[in-house]
């Protein structure tokens, strides 16, 4: 069920049918001079949309900004904090479980670090308040990272690169204007920087020129298959009784 656009009687049908939740978490921010500000919203919701059709999970509205800090100072990424992230997590999944959820599958199409970890730490907290929930933290790109390697050219393949060129070729061509020059940032490996632009001037990190629409489509089917298995073994998750036992 696309929750955006049921009524009232049909959700609450719907719980019937499944308790699970699928919510998408993306981001606006920019993806080099080639892909559109909406890129890891776009990838998510796709993603989404696909695993609660073929599983029968509820598909949540997308939480369409996410916390950016390694392109914050590059034109068009507007981002939100951790605690706002962490706030919405919290919300959204306190207010689903009020309305009768139970199994909740929070996907991110944004892979920041700060970002991911926000919300597993949102999750974590979810998991002391609310005894009946399950929880999955997910970040698809990481899941396509592993389980697509093989289809990848370009080491090292990251931000706007070819996974996430060849993804939105394959989702919605017309919004891909050509490509970027390939590109690896040089960040520091402890010393946090100020001037972020600077070692990554084009917001690239990988190589989009080795994108391809089929690659994409190969790619999608690697995410959505991921998510649906993820999904089926939350949904079957039993907590071991007792819960008090030592390590
Ligand atoms: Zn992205």
């Amino acid at each position: 069920m696309i929750l955006d656009n049921v009524t009232m009687p049909e959700y609450e049908r719907g719980l019937r049918d499944s308790r699970t939740v699928i919510i998408p978490f993306g981001s606006l921010e920019e993806h080099g001079a080639h892909l559109p500000l909406c890129t890891d919203t776009l990838q998510v919701v796709e993603v989404c949309r696909r695993a609660a059709e073929r599983t029968g999970a509820h598909l949540a509205p997308a939480v369409p900004y996410g916390v950016c800090r390694s392109t914050r100072n590059h034109p068009g990424t507007v981002g939100i904090s951790t605690a706002t992230l962490r706030a919405l997590a919290l919300d959204l999944v306190r207010d689903f479980h009020r309305q009768g959820m139970r199994s909740f599958a929070l996907v991110s199409g944004h892979a920041g670090r700060t970002h991911v970890l926000t919300l597993v730490d949102a999750g974590e907290q979810l998991l002391e308040e609310l005894p009946q929930i399950r929880v999955s933290v997910i970040s698809e790109y990481h899941e396509i990272q592993k389980a697509g390697a093989a289809l990848v050219e370009a080491s090292d393949d990251s931000h706007a690169g070819e996974i996430e060129t060849s993804r939105v070729l394959h989702l919605r061509p017309e919004l891909v204007t050509g490509t970027s020059p390939a590109e690896w940032p040089d960040f520091p490996e402890a010393r946090l920087v100020r001037d972020k632009r600077r070692h990554w001037p084009g917001g690239v990190w990988g190589d989009p020129a080795r994108a391809s629409a089929e690659k994409g489509r190969r790619l999608m089917e690697i995410a959505v298959e991921r998510l649906c298995q993820l999904v089926r073994e939350l949904e079957g998750y039993q907590e071991p009784s007792g819960g008090d036992e030592l390590p």
